[in-house]
């Protein structure tokens, strides 16, 4: 039997006889010689057929198969100056794994514009072009350098539940399931919990999970289901000391995908993702405030930057050359109950991470303090009795600490420039998107 080879190794096969296997990609027939276009993970294979030297039985199902069907061609590897790989195949013998049926639901190389909606209803075919796997590729990358990260720096990775009972952070974004035959609630994040944790001695900790909200809003930054990485830790001493950690986190992911992910960033048309030499600034949201309202975005003290607004400050910090910078210091008002408040002020030891006028990241230094968490849950009109278990961790002595959540799905969209939030994720769900 023939050895198998790939796109990535064949070039050094010359004079040998391999089996190589992939879909057919296209298919031109030039009369005295045909030539088959074979795919596979990494690139294509030219399968070239000159017709006197083809048995016509092989040279027919080569010719004839349909496009993106899988096959599997054993020939000789011959030089060629024609070909990217610098070299080509000539059959002896082939099998046609599995027909493709026709019409196919998307082409994988026509050059058309098509609708995203198609593309994602038939994501399986919109997987085969490079650019759209590649940023796949770079996503696992980007997830195993978080956790090189998060392990190297004495972080432990948790998993925390995600099907919770009444009382999570806020009731308008939450999913409910029925649990043999109670209510409970698909998890928002697992701010409650890695909270918890910070009471127990895995003082740093960190997850990478499902979080899920019912979002109503059909914007380009929204997906009801999406990737949070989330940490937490412990001996904070002011919200300063999140921003670094995270700062450090994201610089590390950057530079790994600059280094290992070369082949994909060049599919996607990047020499390199881009990152400040100096330290990402740290913008206060009134700063922010005065930069939108010079802009001519009428925004009220005390407002959420909102969509528009934060487009604004990427586009002030995109002429500084600042793609990632915190914006900190938000009103207490707009921030939810467990982030502590900065006492005198209207603020809190809060921060967004912006990418490149988008948030991707929110976290903050945390109220660590028993009673005053108390006061904070009774002015946001929450009620303590369901916060029960939380707030049992808090009383029996609970270090100062803080954390982050990053939406893995932003910052991939972001790192890439990828318009829309959802090509970031493979099997997006949305206000209306429940398939494939
Ligand atoms: P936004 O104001 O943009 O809706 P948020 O304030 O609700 O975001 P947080 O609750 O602070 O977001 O969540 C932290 C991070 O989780 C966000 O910065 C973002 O990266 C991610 N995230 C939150 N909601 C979504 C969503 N619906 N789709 C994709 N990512 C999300």
């Amino acid at each position: 039997m023939a050895k198998y080879a790939d796109s990535g190794n064949i070039s050094s096969m010359a004079g040998e006889t391999v089996t190589v296997r992939g879909w057919v990609q296209d298919t031109r027939n030039l009369g005295g010689i045909s030539f088959v276009t074979l795919r596979d993970r990494n690139s294509t294979i030219q399968i070239t057929l000159p017709k006197k030297k083809i048995e016509p039985t092989l040279f027919e199902t080569l010719t004839k198969v349909s496009r993106e069907s899988v096959v599997s061609v054993t020939g000789e590897v011959k030089e060629s100056n024609q070909t990217a790989l610098g070299v080509e195949l000539i059959p002896s013998a082939c099998e046609v794994i599995s027909e493709a049926a026709t019409p196919l639901p998307l082409g994988v190389v026509d050059k058309v514009n098509v609708e995203m909606d198609t593309r994602l209803n038939s994501r399986f075919m919109d997987l085969r072009k490079p650019e759209v796997r590649a940023v796949f590729e770079i996503r696992s990358m980007a997830t195993a350098l978080i956790h090189e990260y998060m392990i190297a720096n004495g972080f432990v990775n948790v998993a925390t539940p995600k099907i919770n009972a009444a009382g999570a952070e806020g009731g308008a974004t939450l999913f409910k399931v029925d649990y043999f035959g109670k209510p409970a609630f698909l998890a928002q994040s697992p701010q409650l919990f890695k909270q918890m944790l910070m009471s127990t001695g895995l003082d740093r900790v960190y997850e990478i999970g499902p979080a899920f909200r019912a979002e109503h809003s059909n914007t380009t930054r929204h997906v009801t289901e999406f990737t949070s990485w989330d940490g937490e830790f412990c001996w904070i001493e002011k919200e300063e000391d999140v921003m670094d950690e995270i700062e450090k986190a994201v610089r590390y992911i950057i530079k790994g995908i600059n280094e290992r992910c070369a082949r994909q960033l060049q599919i996607l048309g990047k020499e390199a993702i881009e990152v400040s030499a100096e330290p990402f600034p740290k913008l206060t949201y009134s700063e922010c405030l005065k930069i939108v309202q010079a802009k001519g975005l009428n925004l009220a003290d005390g407002a959420d930057l909102g969509t528009d607004g934060e487009k604004l400050v990427g586009d002030y910090m995109a002429e500084k050359g600042f793609p990632l910078y915190f914006i900190c210091e938000y009103p207490e008002e707009e921030k939810p109950f467990y982030i502590m408040e900065k006492d005198g002020t209207p603020y809190s030891f809060s921060f967004d991470l912006d990418y490149k006028g988008q948030e991707i990241s929110s976290g903050g230094q945390r109220e660590h303090r028993y009673d005053r968490l108390l006061a904070r849950m009774e002015k946001k009109g929450l009620n303590p009795d369901d916060f029960e278990d939380y707030l049992a961790a808090f009383k029996f002595g609970m270090p100062p600490h803080g954390g982050f959540g990053i939406g893995i799905d932003r910052f991939i969209e972001k790192m890439l420039d990828l318009p829309n939030v959802r090509e970031a994720v493979l099997f997006p769900r949305d206000l209306n998107r429940l398939y494939p």
